[in-house]
């Protein structure tokens, strides 16, 4: 069997067609033809090689959705041509303490979608059945996709986080996450507001679920009117003064990044100090957060804004996104 696929060749370059040859199909495997896989900026990351983890020639894509095509004799709980989606995360041990616990996200020996192994920019994948989602019907699968990865990784946080509606919630960077995080923050009840280096995304911002917009030049000046902050997310990968957003929060407050910034953080250590604040990080979201995820995005309509292109645009799609010109998730259809 043949998979049919599109691949970065070498780092930082146009991607490619490119056929592989997928191993068996293990007992515990399904097989999903893909219908659309969102491009999340972990994406671009990884064509040009970013993390230093990558390895050409490079499939990209972790926000599938698809139909079951085939499952290993283990997998009794999905059917075939059940509707299917697949985020940054294809595996895990299962057998560690994290694993154990429900932090699935957190294994040692967690398997990344796409690295070292092909992803989603293709017509179908094998991937470890028990990180395969059932999508609720009422979700659109172009909105759906980027849910499984975008979508818990903004939502994981504020479950692990304790952000009820009582929190001043901020967002660092309207984008792919950004865009989901203000629509997961208006369903938990927050005061949002949108941080952003983009004037035209005002309008989108307050009618995605944000009850005002700072660009992120003024934050300093506006923060009585913004500010101050319970809980920050930043989901930029630009080198910002992260000081600024740790003196915009409250009293143990937290600044927390989901977004990968190029170089090491250089923080005042005093406002953290002094404010007992908090400074962390969340990777995407453990298999439990991923449902629930899914379904208060079914019961809120919470989605994706998704441009959706052939898979055969990828090219044009990945350049969107390196340009900030995708309103607000590029997503490849087959
Ligand atoms: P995206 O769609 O490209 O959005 C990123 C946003 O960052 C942009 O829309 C823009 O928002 C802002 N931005 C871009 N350049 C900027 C600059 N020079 N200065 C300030 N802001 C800038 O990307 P994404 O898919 O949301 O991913 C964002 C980050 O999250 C990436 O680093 C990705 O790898 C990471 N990520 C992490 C996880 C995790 O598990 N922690 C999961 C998925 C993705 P404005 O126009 O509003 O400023
Ligand atoms: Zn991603």
């Amino acid at each position: 069997m043949t998979i049919h696929a599109y691949a970065a060749p070498h780092a930082g370059e146009a991607l490619a067609p490119f056929d592989y040859a997928p191993g068996p199909l293990g007992p515990w495997d399904v097989e999903i033809a893909i219908t659309h896989c969102g491009v999340c900026h972990s994406d671009l990351h990884l064509i040009d090689n970013d993390w230093g983890v990558s390895r050409y020639p490079l499939v990209p894509g972790h926000e599938i959705v698809g139909h079951v095509a085939g499952r290993g004799a283990a997998v009794d709980w999905l059917s075939d041509g059940e509707r299917v989606g697949v985020g940054w995360q294809r595996g895990a041990c299962l057998v560690c303490d994290a694993c154990l616990s429900g932090r699935e996200n957190l294994c040692p020996r967690n398997r990344a979608t796409c690295v070292g192994e092909h992803g989603g920019f293709a017509e179908r994948i094998r991937v470890d059945a028990r990180f395969a989602f059932p999508i609720p019907d009422d979700l659109p699968a172009e909105g759906a996709a980027p849910l499984l990865c975008g979508g818990v990784t903004v939502y994981s946080p504020l479950r692990t986080f304790g952000v009820t509606a009582r929190t001043r919630a901020a967002v660092i960077g309207i984008g792919g996450l950004g865009h989901l995080a203000l629509q997961y923050l208006r369903a938990f009840g927050c005061d949002v507001t949108a941080i952003s280096s983009s004037p035209g995304k005002e309008a989108d911002a307050l009618a995605l679920g944000a009850d005002r917009f700072v660009l992120e030049a003024d934050l300093a000046r506006n923060l009585r009117a913004a500010g101050p902050f319970d809980f920050i997310l930043s989901t930029v990968f630009a080198d910002l003064n992260w000081g600024t957003f740790l003196n915009a929060l409250a009293p143990d407050g937290r600044l927390c990044l989901v977004g990968v910034p190029r170089n090491p953080l250089s923080v005042p250590a005093l406002p953290l100090i002094s404010g007992r604040k908090s400074l962390s990080g969340s990777p995407i979201g453990s298999r439990s957060d991923v449902r629930e995820a899914l379904a208060l995005a079914a019961r809120h309509g919470i989605a994706a804004r998704a441009e959706v292109v052939p898979m055969a645009d990828v090219n044009v799609a990945v350049e969107k996104v390196r340009a900030n010109r995708a309103r607000y998730r590029m997503v490849l259809a087959n």
